[in-house]
């Protein structure tokens, strides 16, 4: 490979579930802008995953990752100048004509699928805040109702935030052989995520049940009968935040709503914040991953898109659920603090359990047991 080869670029640049296609990469079903299924090193039934917006693949067990050339190189066990070559041709005896012209097509490739991405990322928004607008104020809705199922009675939350609404009767669309079907329909919680300057970018959706435990409806899905989360956000999640209050010096921050909720129930530090992260990746961003660094919790500062608190803000504190794998969720906290540590210059951060074991109380109020700073 010499500096002026095209090729690399030209790699990049081509739609990744036709590279998966001619690596004749079995198994794999579509779902959205992904493709998913077994690994074709290691197996499995749903480990391997191809992000066909991004053009990267990855599997969770064997750690296997990349984009188009890199597939190539683990799929067929060749080394980069030979799956290089198995994708692009040789460079050998290619005229400055026909590099050109390679070079051209790379870029055509390569801003044909950048308009594409942009563009489905418009059309959830649009879509997301349609749903929004059908929303109904929270406020002395069953929402209520909801949320004192999950810890939060009304009497001790008797104003709901703004960023919270309510839909009466919500469809929960599964994609079944590209088809988009109705796997659901109820009542549900509606959230605003807001992007780093304050504007809609998606919504988060709850749905709920006031007549189960925990208020939790059991949505199945309608060919494979497995029982689905009954959250779902749409639109863009990444760089986003459900802020439950105004901003403020001290942010205070949960994955989910309920957890955010329950820690501005504990106590409320005047200046405090409390924002939902919505999505662990989101809080945590990309990590340094490698061997020995799996639960390091090192941000990958190339990630761009993570969640970065506002300037102005002077303490970061990420509230742990306690019902997640807990060393590496704290691995991935600690990566989101670390990362906004380094973009904000000044920022105190901590990663504080929540609910058990340590009063969020004792956290906010810098007693030594109750939580290491983030070093
Ligand atoms: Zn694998």
């Amino acid at each position: 490979m010499t500096r002026d080869d095209p090729r690399p670029a030209e790699a990049a640049a081509m739609d990744m579930a036709e590279v998966a296609n001619r690596l004749a990469i079995q198994g794999l079903t579509r779902a959205g802008r992904e493709m998913i299924g077994p690994c074709p090193r290691c197996g499995g039934k749903d480990r391997f995953g191809i992000n066909i917006q991004k053009r990267v693949f990855q599997c969770r067990k064997c750690g296997g990752k990349g984009g188009n050339v890199d597939l190539v190189m683990f799929v067929m066990g060749l080394a980069f100048p030979a799956a290089l070559e198995w994708l692009c041709g040789s460079v050998e005896g290619v005229s400055p004509e026909e590099r050109r012209q390679r070079e051209r097509k790379a870029a055509e490739n390569k801003a044909r699928n950048d308009a594409k991405a942009a563009a489905a990322r418009e059309q959830a928004r649009r879509e997301a805040r349609e749903i929004w607008e059908q929303g109904q104020p929270a406020q002395d809705s069953p929402v209520h109702d909801y949320l004192a199922l999950r810890g939060i009675p009304r009497a001790r939350f008797p104003r709901l935030p703004v960023c919270l609404r309510f839909h009466p009767s919500l469809g929960y669309m599964v994609q079944v052989d590209r088809q988009w079907v109705e796997a659901h329909r109820g009542p549900a919680m509606l959230a605003a995520i807001q992007g780093p300057d304050g504007r809609f970018i998606g919504v988060h959706r709850t749905w709920f049940d006031p007549s189960r435990p925990k208020g939790k409806p059991a949505i199945l899905h309608p060919v494979s009968g497995d029982r689905l989360k009954v959250k779902k956000s749409l639109g863009s999640v990444k760089g986003g935040a459900i802020r439950l209050t105004p901003p403020g010096r001290v942010l205070i921050m949960g994955e989910g709503i309920e957890t955010t909720l329950t820690a501005l129930l504990a106590d409320e530090p005047p200046g405090a914040a409390y924002w939902a992260g919505v999505s662990l990746g989101n809080m945590a961003g990309q990590r340094q991953l490698g061997q020995g660094l799996k639960y390091a919790g090192l941000p990958d500062l190339g990630d761009t898109e993570a969640f970065v608190p506002p300037a102005g803000v002077e303490r970061l504190i990420f509230v742990q659920d306690g019902d997640s794998e807990p060393r590496l969720t704290r691995s991935q906290l600690l990566s989101g603090i670390r990362r906004a540590m380094a973009l904000r210059p000044g920022l105190r951060g901590q990663v504080a359990p929540c609910p058990a074991g340590v009063d969020l109380n004792d956290v906010l109020m810098e007693r030594p047991e109750a939580s290491d700073p983030v070093p």
